[in-house]
C-alpha cells in the first residue's frame, strides 16, 4: 500500500512525513496499553495529559518559545484567529495591517468589526508578488498591534525579515511555514498557525502568546475566544481536539529526529533551490513572486499559456503527482513542498518539468 503513495504537491491539508502515518496507524487500536485508541479516550485521562503536555514541551523545545509565552491548542482553524485577535489585543482600539495575500486580507476584513484597522502596507495592486520593505511601512506606533502574514500561501512569498515596529507587538500568521525554519519568538507578541500544512492535521491551531497580552479582552468576547481562558485552563477549558494534538505531537518528535528546525531549514533551501534554479534557467518557465521574497514552502509559476498550465497538471497526475494547480484566484501552478515532502518528490517534480518543457516548449 505504502509504495502507492503519491507526491502530493497540496497546500494543506498537505503530506505528512510516512513515519507519523505508520506510528499512527500502529497505535490506533490500542495507544501504549492502553486498550484504546487515542480518539476514544477521555482528555482528562492519565494517558492523554501526557500527550498533550509532551506536545506542548517539544513545541517549546523545537522553537524556543521563551517561559512568558503561552502555548494553546485551540479549534476553529487559524480563520477564527482572524476574530480572536482583535478581540483580545485591541485596547486602545487602532491596529496596522500589512496586506500581502488573500489571508492577510481576510485577517484585515475580519478585524475592521473590532476596530479601526489601518493598512500599513499593501501589494495587492503588484498581485501580491511582493513583501513591502521596512521603509514602505506606514506604521502606526501607536497601533495595538502590527498583523502580518509571514507566508503567502497563495502568492508564494515570504517574509525574509522582521520589521522593526518600534514597541508595538507584531502577530504573526504561520500557518503555511512554521517550523520550517528556525524563528526568534521573542521578536513576536503573538504567532499563531492552522496545523494542516506544515505540523500536522486539519482541526487543531497553534497560538504562541506572550503573557503580557492576555487579560484584556473586547465587551463581548466568546469564552471560546478568550486566549486568558484557554491559557488558564491549559487548552482543556472544553474537550481539545485530541486526535489532532496527538499528531503534531508526533510530527514534532519527527521533525526533532530530523535534527528540528534548524535541519529543516536546510532541507527546505535545498529543495526550494532546485525549482528555483531550474525555473531561473528556464524560458518556457516564468515564476511568480519577486526573487528576494519568495517562498521555501509554496513554489508558484506558470507555463507559457493557461492551456499549457492545464496540460502541465493533467500530465503531472499521471506522472504520480498531485495537487499542483495554482490557487483559483491566481491560476498557474503551485508546488508546495512542506517540511514532510522529501526531496525525492522535488526530484521527481523538477525530472517532469524538464520532459514537459521539451515535448511542449517548441523552438
Ligand atoms: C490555510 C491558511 C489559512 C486558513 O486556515 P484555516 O485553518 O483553513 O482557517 C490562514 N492563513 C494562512 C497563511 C494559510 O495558509
Amino acid at each position: 500500500m505504502a509504495d502507492k503513495r503519491i507526491y502530493n504537491f497540496s497546500a494543506g491539508p498537505s503530506m505528512l512525513p510516512e513515519q507519523v502515518l505508520t506510528t499512527a496507524s500502529e497505535q490506533m487500536l490500542n495507544y501504549k496499553g492502553s486498550g484504546m485508541s487515542v480518539m476514544e479516550m477521555s482528555h482528562r485521562s492519565s494517558a492523554y495529559d501526557q500527550i498533550i503536555k509532551d506536545t506542548q514541551q517539544r513545541l517549546r523545545d523545537l522553537l524556543q518559545i521563551p517561559d512568558n509565552y503561552k502555548v494553546l491548542f485551540l479549534q476553529g482553524g487559524a480563520s477564527t484567529q482572524f476574530a480572536a485577535i482583535p478581540m483580545n489585543l485591541l485596547r486602545k482600539g487602532n491596529a496596522d495591517y500589512i496586506l500581502t495575500g488573500h489571508f492577510a486580507k481576510k485577517a484585515y476584513e475580519e478585524a475592521t468589526k473590532y476596530g479601526s484597522i489601518h493598512v500599513a502596507a499593501s501589494s495587492e495592486s503588484d498581485q501580491f508578488a511582493y513583501i513591502p520593505k521596512q521603509e514602505q511601512l506606514d506604521l502606526n506606533p501607536d497601533a495595538d498591534y502590527v498583523y502580518l502574514c509571514n507566508n503567502n500561501t497563495i502568492y508564494g512569498t515570504e517574509w525574509n525579515y522582521v520589521p522593526e515596529t518600534n514597541g508595538v507587538p507584531i502577530v504573526a500568521d504561520m500557518s503555511s511555514d512554521i517550523l520550517s525554519r528556525p524563528i526568534d519568538v521573542s521578536k513576536y507578541g503573538l504567532i499563531f498557525a492552522g496545523a494542516q500544512k506544515n505540523m500536522g492535521i486539519a482541526g487543531v491551531t497553534v497560538v504562541i502568546v506572550r503573557e503580557g497580552l492576555l487579560g484584556s479582552t473586547l465587551p463581548g468576547t466568546p469564552t471560546m475566544l478568550n486566549y486568558k481562558t484557554m491559557a488558564d485552563k491549559d487548552s482543556m477549558y472544553n474537550t481539545p481536539p485530541t486526535y489532532a494534538i496527538y499528531i503534531l505531537g508526533l510530527v514534532l518528535e519527527w521533525i526533532e529526529q530530523q535534527g528540528g528546525v534548524a535541519a529543516m531549514k536546510e532541507r527546505n533551501e535545498k529543495k526550494a533551490k532546485l525549482l528555483y534554479d531550474y525555473l531561473d534557467n528556464s524560458t518556457f518557465y516564468q515564476a511568480a513572486a519577486a526573487k528576494e521574497d519568495r517562498s521555501l514552502m509554496n513554489v508558484t509559476f506558470r507555463t507559457p499559456s493557461k492551456e499549457l498550465d492545464a496540460l502541465f497538471v493533467s500530465e503531472s497526475i499521471k506522472a504520480g503527482m498531485s495537487n499542483l494547480k495554482g490557487h483559483r484566484a491566481v491560476g498557474g501552478i503551485r508546488a508546495s513542498i512542506y517540511n514532510a515532502m522529501p526531496i525525492e518528490g522535488v526530484e521527481h517534480l523538477v525530472a517532469f518539468m524538464r520532459a514537459f518543457e521539451e515535448t511542449n516548449g517548441g523552438k
